[in-house]
């Protein structure tokens, strides 16, 4: 249950926790945001997270509300104050509230910074990569800016919704030359039948993921063979393994695509191996803690 919510240098109780109409988060999807894993008290990739968060920030010119180690101190006390051992903390920054209008305030006004902090249940995550989920394809939708983690998610809400009318838990979608961006909320992946484990190079296609980034350093570090390439749908029903990233998710089998079967349509081996060391190789830090590199920077929680 969540109990406090972090807005604009307050934490409020949950009935209370609001943003105003005129925000442009609310009117215009003028906003990004981060989700980053809690596991047993740590946050997982923060560093990069956050790096992200600065990135997506600078590509729509919207100001660091303040500064990294700050923000790193608000996530640690919304952490605590919901009691969340595991599960997820939420970062939304906008562009802040101003009367409506697709020009940007000038002079510009404060951001608009959000932190909520909720718990999940590890075992029914794990429960599920026992299973592995089922996924289904359709055309591409969103616009050609999907590298920036903006709050603009009815695209991602449509197909979410249609995969779950369909017994599925996920969509990918797939451009116009029938080759795999990625899902609605993950990153796609596929082992081929020669044992390559394929996931599309980054660009303005899809999302830089956190998890698809350590998940290739986990491949690295287990002597696995990455290949930033793109798959077609057909090659993926071929697949002898199917998975999604995510920060929530870490390494997530996938056994059915369109009604298809993977494989044996079980979880793969890789995927397996890969769910396993995710952990040892993936950036821990102990909530509350700040990096000695960022202790003297400017402070303003
Ligand atoms: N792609 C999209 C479209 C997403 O929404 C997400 C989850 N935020 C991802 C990929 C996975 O990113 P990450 O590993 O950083 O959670």
């Amino acid at each position: 249950m969540t109990r406090v919510i972090y807005v604009n240098g307050r934490y409020l109780p949950y009935h209370d926790a609001k943003v105003h109409v005129e925000d442009r988060g609310f009117q215009l999807a003028d906003a990004v945001y981060e989700v980053i894993e809690v596991s047993d008290n740590s946050l997982v990739d923060a560093t990069r997270h956050l790096t992200r968060l600065w990135r997506s920030l600078s590509e729509l010119s919207i100001s660091p509300p303040m500064s990294e180690p700050a923000l790193r101190h608000v996530m640690g006390q919304t952490i605590r104050r919901n009691r969340v051992r595991n599960g997820l903390v939420y970062l939304q920054v906008s562009r802040g509230e101003s009367p409506r209008d697709f020009l940007f305030p000038d002079p510009p006004v404060p951001p608009t910074l959000v932190c909520l902090a909720r718990a999940t249940i590890p075992a029914q995550v794990d429960q599920r990569a026992e299973t592995g989920i089922h996924i289904i394809t359709m055309p591409e939708t969103r616009w050609k800016r999907c590298d920036i983690k903006t709050v603009m998610l009815l695209p991602a809400c449509l197909a979410k919704q249609q995969a779950h009318a369909q017994s599925a838990s996920e969509a990918w979608f797939v451009d116009a030359e029938g080759l795999i961006t990625e899902g609605a909320s993950s990153n796609a992946w596929i082992v081929d039948r020669s044992g390559r484990l394929l996931t599309r190079p980054l660009d303005n296609t899809i999302l830089p993921g956190i998890t698809r980034r350590t998940v290739m350093d986990t491949a690295a570090s287990l002597g696995l063979v990455v290949e930033e390439s793109p798959f077609t749908v057909a090659e993926a029903l071929d697949a002898a393994e199917a998975f999604i990233t995510s920060a929530t998710n870490t390494v997530m089998p996938v056994i059915m695509i369109d009604g298809q079967r993977i494989s044996s349509g079980t979880p793969g081996p890789l995927c397996r191996q890969l769910r396993r060391s995710f952990a040892r190789v993936a950036e821990h830090s102990p909530v509350g803690y700040v990096p000695s590199k960022l202790e003297n920077q400017a402070f303003a929680p």
